[in-house]
């Protein structure tokens, strides 16, 4: 079996976007609550938008299952407030769990939250319980930034995030740690904000205890984990320098995918971090559209750089490949094995 972990959909049927636009324009005009909730999106549309696209490209690819979630870019958690965020990740969450409904063989639903700048991760507990328990969601994804750029809230290890870990430890789901878009001119979001945000975060992690207080708590930092792993070396010295643990000590909480699009850059990934700690990701669809010239293949097509990590034990793969997002995602193995599925632990 192979487990993308980390798919969005990016090919919701307009009538998503077109909602987000109407809510928009309620907000600025102060009538949130006067706005026409309702999103009308027929299951055709759905399968014609996953068929043509994520279903399609992953059968292409020989994936099997992709956790999927809401467009990260359309989070947006910095517009308007924590009602408005709440009525948006809503609807986005509830399309996710209609299109899992439509290809439960193929998807697993992975959630939203309705964070807002300045507002307690508090807020995001209720949202989150409904996704995994009434929709049978695995996991979220976890903006550290919810200014979308300006990062004025507190680091992911503050204690103003603990009652959304404690939550999350109890109902045994990892939360990705993802951005969304960036209002800040200065980072392109998914070329410079999203790398920002993976780096941070790990950079967070190692400055912290946060893992003495949550020694169960687990985040998958994408893209390949920011610069993270091309400096390992830095961050080895720096946590040295500072009298932290060595690196190995996050490694039973943090874990990295494979959203890298070059084989040199999956070999180094490979190199540097251990095994157990690198989850097959390709971002489909479209993080970075287009075909390599230099390969003839698309940027986004992971899978291939690591078949061709030629060095790599199969057995190691078979790690990368589904084994680790089996032993990450608790919900998910116990999901499968539920319906026969042979998995591991
Ligand atoms: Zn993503």
């Amino acid at each position: 079996m192979i487990i993308d972990c980390h798919g969005h959909y990016t090919t919701a049927p307009r009538a998503l976007v077109d909602f987000r636009e109407r809510q928009k324009a309620a907000f600025a005009a102060g009538a949130v609550g006067g706005l026409d909730t309702k999103i009308r999106i027929s299951d055709d549309e759905i399968r014609e938008s996953l068929e043509s696209k994520q279903i399609r490209i992953q059968a292409e690819r020989g994936v099997d299952l992709t956790l999927f979630s809401p467009r990260a870019a359309h989070m947006a958690h910095h517009v308007g407030d924590a009602a408005a965020s709440e009525l948006w990740t809503r609807h986005c969450n509830d399309l996710i769990h209609r299109a899992v409904s439509l290809y439960p063989d193929r998807l697993v639903g992975v959630c939203q939250l309705p964070q807002s700048p300045g507002v307690s991760p508090a807020n995001c507990i209720p949202e989150l319980v409904r996704c995994v328990e009434e929709l049978g969601f695995v996991g979220c994804n976890l903006n550290p930034d919810p200014t979308d750029g300006y990062w004025t809230d507190p680091p992911l290890t503050d204690r103003h995030w603990y009652p959304l870990y404690e939550k999350m430890v109890e109902l045994d789901v990892p939360a990705m740690v993802h951005t969304s878009c960036s209002c800040n001119p200065n980072f392109h979001f998914t070329g410079a904000h999203y790398i920002n945000g993976d780096t941070s975060a790990f950079m967070q992690f190692l400055d912290s205890d946060l893992f003495k207080d949550f020694p169960t708590l687990k985040f998958i930092i994408p893209h390949g984990g920011g610069a993270v792993p091309y400096h390992w070396g830095r961050y080895r010295g720096l946590a040295q320098n500072m009298g932290r643990p060595p690196l190995d000590a996050l490694m039973k909480n943090v874990f990295f995918d494979t959203c890298v699009y070059h084989q040199p850059g999956i070999e180094l990934l490979m190199t540097v971090v251990p095994p157990e700690n690198i989850l097959f990701g390709s971002e489909i669809v479209g993080a970075v559209k287009g075909i390599d010239p230099t390969t003839g293949y698309n940027y986004d097509d992971t899978k291939r750089y690591i078949d061709a990590v030629a060095w790599l034990p199969p057995q190691t793969r078979s790690k990368v490949l589904s084994g680790n997002a089996l032993q990450v995602y608790g919900r998910l193995r116990r999901q499968l094995q539920a319906q026969g599925v042979p998995v591991p632990g």
